[in-house]
C-alpha cells in the first residue's frame, strides 16, 4: 500500500466511524471495513476518482452542518402558514428570496405565477342523533360554505368512490355522504394514493348522486383528534356541495354510532370561500457552473403549504434541504460544470400553478434542453431510503456510482422508474432526467397537511442526511461530462 493510498484508507475510516455516528449505524470494525484502494478508474467508468472524491468529501460536509435544519426554523418561525394566494404565500416569496441571497446563491428572483386563492372559514360538525356530539373537522380545500345554519341531514356510509358508484342514487339524494376508508400505514407511502381519491373527487360524485354535502375520515395514518385537510380536484361542470375532514377518532365514533343500526344524523357548518386568483411566485436562485452555466441541475421544492401547521415537513423540509444542497455546493472546492438551479415552486397544493407555469415559461425547445436533470424534495425531512431514476439506460452506470456513494447514508437502488413527483414531474415531461429520493415515509402521513405538521417533528441528523444525499446526486449529475441525454417527452 502506497503512502497517498494509506491515508486514503485512514481517511475513509475515519469517515466511515464518522459517518457510523452520525446516523446511528453501528461503527464499522477497521478491518472488516477497508476498502479496496482507489484504482484509477476504467475508461468506461461514468466519474472519475477526483469526481467521487469531491463529492464524498462534500457528503461529509453536509453531515455535520445545520444550514438545512436552520432554514426551516427560519421559515417556520418567520413565515409559517402560506398557502396559495394568502398573506403568508406573499410573505414566504419574499422570505425565500432573501434566504436564497443570505444563502450565498446567485440569480435570484422571483418568476410570477398566479395562483387560486381559497379562504378556509370556520366550521363545524355535530352528531345530532341518535347521541348528539361534537366532532373534529376541518373543511376540504376547495370547499364551497354550507347556509348559514348548516346542512342537516342523516348520513350514509361509504368506503370509497368504487362502493359510492354501486348504490342506488336514491340512497344517496337528500343525505350526506361519509367516506370511511382508511389510509394504511406503509413505508413507501402508499396508502396515501389508495385513500386520497375520496379527497379529490368524493364531494363531486357525491354531488352527481344528489348528496348535499360529504365528510370524510381523515386522510391520515395518526389518531390524534387533528382533522386533516388537502385540495380537492374539481373539474368543469362540477356541482359543489361542502366537503369536510374529520380525524380518525371521530370517524371510529361515527362508525360506532352507524354499528348501533339507528339513523345518524349530522348537522355541518362551513364559511369557507373562495376569492379572485392571487399573485405568487417561483423563486429561483442559482450556483452557476464552472463550464457550461447555460445547462442547469433543477432542485425543486415547493414553498407554499396548507395552512393548518406550519409546513414543516410539508414541504418546508424540501425548501430547506434543496436551498442548503446549494449552499454546499457553491461553498465546495471544485463547482460543478453545470449550473445547480433551486426552484420554489408556487402554489403545489392546489393544482401546482408554480411548476405548469415553470413548464410552460421555460418549455421552449432550446431552454428545456439546457435542463440536463432534475429533482424534487416533498416527502418529508425523514431517513433516505431508495433512489429511483428516469435516465436513458445507457447512463445506469452513472446512476449507480452516484447511489454507492448513497448507500452508506442507507439509500439502495430501486429502479429506472422515477417520476419526478409533483412539481419536477412536470419538467420531466419536458424530456428531461429526474432522480426520486425515498424517504421512510412510515411516520409523514402522521402529521400531513393537519395543525401538527410543525418544526418541533422534525430531526435536525434527518435533515443533514437528506442534505448530503441531494448535493452529492446535484453536484455528480451537474458534474457529469458526458449528461443524462434526453428521455422521451410526456409523463
Ligand atoms: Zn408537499
Amino acid at each position: 500500500m502506497s503512502t497517498a493510498s494509506r491515508s486514503r484508507f485512514t481517511r475513509s475510516i475515519a469517515s466511515a466511524v464518522l459517518l457510523a455516528l452520525l446516523i446511528g449505524a453501528p461503527a464499522p470494525a477497521p478491518a472488516a471495513a477497508a476498502p479496496a484502494p482507489v484504482a484509477a478508474p476504467a475508461a468506461s467508468a461514468p466519474f472519475t476518482a477526483a469526481q467521487l472524491e469531491a463529492a464524498r468529501s462534500l457528503r461529509e460536509r453536509c453531515l455535520v452542518d445545520d444550514t438545512g435544519y436552520e432554514t426551516l426554523r427560519s421559515l417556520t418561525r418567520e413565515v409559517g402558514p402560506r398557502s396559495a394566494g394568502s398573506p403568508g404565500d406573499a410573505r414566504a416569496v419574499a422570505w425565500a428570496l432573501a434566504k436564497l441571497r443570505e444563502l450565498g446563491l446567485k440569480n435570484v428572483h422571483a418568476e410570477p405565477v398566479t395562483v387560486p386563492h381559497w379562504i378556509r372559514g370556520t366550521c363545524s360538525v355535530d352528531v345530532v342523533a341518535p347521541w348528539p356530539q361534537p366532532l373534529a373537522a376541518v373543511a376540504l380545500g376547495g370547499s364551497v360554505a354550507t347556509p348559514d345554519a348548516g346542512i342537516e341531514a342523516e348520513i350514509v356510509p361509504v368506503t370509497n368512490l368504487d362502493e359510492l358508484a354501486k348504490i342506488d342514487s336514491t340512497r344517496i339524494a337528500g343525505k350526506i355522504v361519509f367516506y370511511t376508508g382508511r389510509m394504511a400505514r406503509a413505508a413507501d407511502g402508499s396508502g396515501y394514493g389508495r385513500a386520497v381519491t375520496v379527497r379529490g373527487r368524493g364531494a363531486a360524485e357525491a354531488a352527481k348522486r344528489g348528496a348535499l354535502g360529504v365528510i370524510i375520515r381523515s386522510v391520515g395514518t395518526d389518531r390524534n383528534r387533528l382533522a386533516h385537510t388537502g385540495g380537492m380536484r374539481p373539474e368543469a361542470g362540477d356541482i359543489q356541495i361542502p366537503a369536510l375532514a374529520i380525524s380518525n377518532p371521530d370517524a371510529d365514533l361515527l362508525e360506532d354510532q352507524l354499528a348501533s343500526g339507528q339513523p345518524v344524523r349530522l348537522r355541518m357548518r362551513n364559511t369557507s370561500s373562495w376569492a379572485d386568483s392571487a399573485r405568487s411566485a417561483n423563486v429561483v436562485g442559482e450556483i452557476p457552473g464552472r463550464e457550461r452555466p447555460r445547462e442547469v441541475v433543477v432542485l425543486g421544492a415547493h414553498l407554499d403549504s396548507w395552512d393548518l401547521g406550519q409546513g414543516a415537513h410539508d414541504d418546508g423540509a424540501g425548501v430547506a434541504i434543496m436551498s442548503a444542497a446549494a449552499k454546499l455546493i457553491g461553498e465546495a472546492p471544485q463547482k460543478p460544470r453545470r449550473t445547480v438551479r433551486v426552484v420554489l415552486f408556487a402554489n403545489e397544493e392546489f393544482g401546482l400553478s408554480g411548476a405548469r407555469t415553470y413548464a410552460r415559461d421555460h418549455g421552449a425547445e432550446a431552454e428545456a434542453a439546457n435542463h440536463v436533470f432534475g429533482m424534487e424534495s416533498d416527502l418529508g425531512a425523514f431517513a433516505p431510503v431508495g433512489l429511483h431514476a428516469r435516465v436513458p439506460a445507457d447512463r445506469l452506470p452513472a446512476v449507480r456510482a452516484m447511489q454507492d456513494l448513497l448507500a452508506p447514508l442507507g439509500v439502495e437502488y430501486r429502479g429506472n422508474d422515477a417520476s419526478g413527483d409533483a412539481d419536477v414531474g412536470q419538467i420531466a415531461a419536458l424530456g428531461v432526467p429526474v432522480m426520486d429520493l425515498d424517504t421512510d415515509a412510515t411516520e409523514y402521513f402522521d402529521y400531513h397537511h393537519t395543525a401538527n405538521d410543525t418544526f418541533d417533528k422534525v430531526d435536525p441528523a434527518l435533515v443533514r442526511r437528506n442534505v448530503a444525499c441531494y448535493a452529492v446526486l446535484a453536484w455528480l449529475a451537474a458534474d457529469y461530462a458526458p449528461g443524462f441525454g434526453r428521455m422521451p417527452k410526456g409523463r
